[in-house]
């Protein structure tokens, strides 16, 4: 795919939201804006679902899902090969895809590349385990046969952000359809447009209607509505964890619906004195600046030994100060906008308040640019575990850089949060490696590396960063009932 292909001006084909397989006007009759973030142009109006498209959703979902429907009826093999379609449709269209996704989201265009082919391997994984999902025979004390179905939840209710698009579109499908449940899912307000596409995918792929529903809008109506109705069995949401706590709420309220909730952090990486301090500076780079640093795993505190540490804090800069930033679809942009002007000021905001707090500001700090929501890579050095910027979750490209000089502390002071998602360690010594990894209280630790999540690995947070785990079996599980089924076993002669 070289750069001719790129489209700067992807058409915009769906626009309203889809019910049943049909595309659908709200029945408020109310729209909103989506924007381009490099520009902050208006893009297009999109149909504004709220509760009552909700409703009509849950209907269609809850139908699909009844007993002897085309898709409880199915095959599991051929569930597995209608995913699989899917996944070949996303791979036709790829260049458009990525297009849309870049005009929408502001990413790079080398970044929604990644993306999509990220989104096809995990379709295709849980595409995988569709007639692999086995229960088990048990040995019950008695007269009896006892063994267990695996068996779908119900209709699902999906919330994703805008960070990225439809990486978590496939992470929240996969698993719920490999499993035979339904769909509702909600888009972020930012970034409805390649979902709505992907909506347009699923009919042409052959899934029965009201299998998969998606709906615009905003969270508190339409995803409020979502996590509150009494007929939605189940919520798979990935966001703040201020919202997290609402859906779990708003759960609790309705029908104590099951819940999966991926909720961010202040993941931290450790760089020890014996690692190349040249690969670590990078490690250390990507794990925060990827998707401008818009991460849920980012690796935002950086914890450097003592020993190497202005070494480190000098090379980090120079590192972050050649970042590429500009025009997206450029092929050597490495950094695009931040998503809208909310994030914008929230970073801001927070760069201001490390100033004021006494850390050193190495380089950045300011908006790039005058259109759209570029931030300059802004590193910070002599960071203090008290400072808002090494304990709130910016979502944005400032690294912090700490310093610190023993096990021990490291270990104390990177789970001295309330978050707990990613972790990251870079050493040469296994022993250290292993003791940070048994010690750390997160659901994810990378050594030597940074963010390797595969479809394969189980994802999720320890602590306030969530709850279930997405990918891997563990996320397919997330989306399945166990049903024990016992028979009596006649004694012979009686
Ligand atoms: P957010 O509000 O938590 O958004 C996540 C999703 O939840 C969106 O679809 C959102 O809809 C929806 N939502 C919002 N309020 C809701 C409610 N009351 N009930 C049900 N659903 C609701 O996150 P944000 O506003 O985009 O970003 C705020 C902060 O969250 C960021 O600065 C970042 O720290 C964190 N964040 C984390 C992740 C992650 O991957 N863990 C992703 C994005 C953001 P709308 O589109 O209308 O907001
Ligand atoms: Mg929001």
């Amino acid at each position: 795919m070289g750069p001719d292909s790129r489209n700067r001006n992807p058409e915009i084909k769906y626009t309203k939201i889809f019910i049943n397989n049909e595309w659908c006007d709200s029945v408020s009759g109310k729209t909103f804006q989506t924007y381009n973030p490099a520009t902050g142009q208006k893009l297009c109006v999109v149909q504004e679902g709220d509760k009552e498209d909700v409703d009509k959703a849950v209907k269609a979902a809850r139908e699909a899902f009844k007993l002897g429907s085309p898709w409880r009826t199915m095959d599991a093999s051929t569930r597995g090969q209608l995913i699989n379609k899917f996944a070949d449709l996303v791979q036709r269209d790829i260049e458009y895809l990525c297009s849309l996704e870049t005009l929408n989201n502001g990413k790079p265009y080398n970044e929604s590349v990644l993306d999509m082919e990220g989104a096809i391997s995990t379709i295709r994984y849980y595409a995988g385990w569709c007639d692999k999902i086995h229960g088990k025979t048990i040995p019950i004390d008695g007269d009896f046969f006892s063994f267990t179905r695996m068996e779908p939840i119900g209709v699902c209710g999906q919330i994703i952000p805008w960070n990225y698009p439809v990486v978590m579109l496939s992470w929240k499908l996969g698993p719920a359809l490999a499993t035979g449940n339904t769909v509702i899912l909600k888009p972020a307000e930012q970034t409805p447009l390649t979902a709505l596409y992907c909506a347009s995918l699923l009919k042409e792929a052959g899934f029965p209607p009201g299998v998969v529903n998606i709906i615009p809008g905003y969270g508190p109506t339409a995803g409020a509505a979502i996590a509150e109705h009494p007929d939605v069995d189940k919520v798979a949401f990935t966001g703040s964890t201020e919202v997290g706590k609402l859906i779990q709420q708003a759960a609790g309220r309705s029908n104590t619906k099951r819940l999966t909730l991926e909720m961010g952090g202040k993941s931290p990486l450790i760089v020890f004195d014996d690692a190349d301090v040249d690969k670590a500076v990078e490690i250390a780079h990507q794990a925060l600046f990827a998707n401008m640093g818009q991460c849920c795993c980012a690796g935002t505190r950086t914890f450097v030994h003592e020993s190497i540490y202005d070494e480190f804090v000098k090379k980090s800069t120079e590192r972050a100060s050649k970042r590429v930033l500009g025009d997206p679809y450029d092929e050597k942009t490495e950094h695009g906008p931040q998503v809208d002007q909310e994030q914008f000021d929230k970073i801001m905001n927070l760069i201001e308040s490390g100033k004021k707090e006494g850390a050193i500001i190495q380089c950045g700090g300011k908006r790039f640019g005058s259109e759209g929501y570029f931030i300059q890579p802004t590193v910070f050095s002599d960071v203090q575990d008290y400072m808002r910027i090494a304990k709130e979750e910016i979502f944005g490209p400032v690294q912090q850089i700490l310093k610190f000089k023993t096990m021990e502390e490291v270990i104390q002071r990177a789970n001295n949060t309330h978050y707990g998602l990613g972790s990251g360690i870079v050493t040469e010594n296994i022993d250290k490696a292993l003791m940070f990894a048994q010690s750390v209280q997160a659901g994810s630790v990378w050594v030597n590396c940074y963010d390797a999540t595969m479809a394969q690995t189980p994802f999720g947070g320890f602590k306030m960063s969530g709850q279930g785990r997405e990918l891997g079996e563990d996320g397919l599980k997330e989306y399945l009932e166990v049903k024990t089924i016992t028979i009596k076993i006649p004694k012979k002669n009686s």
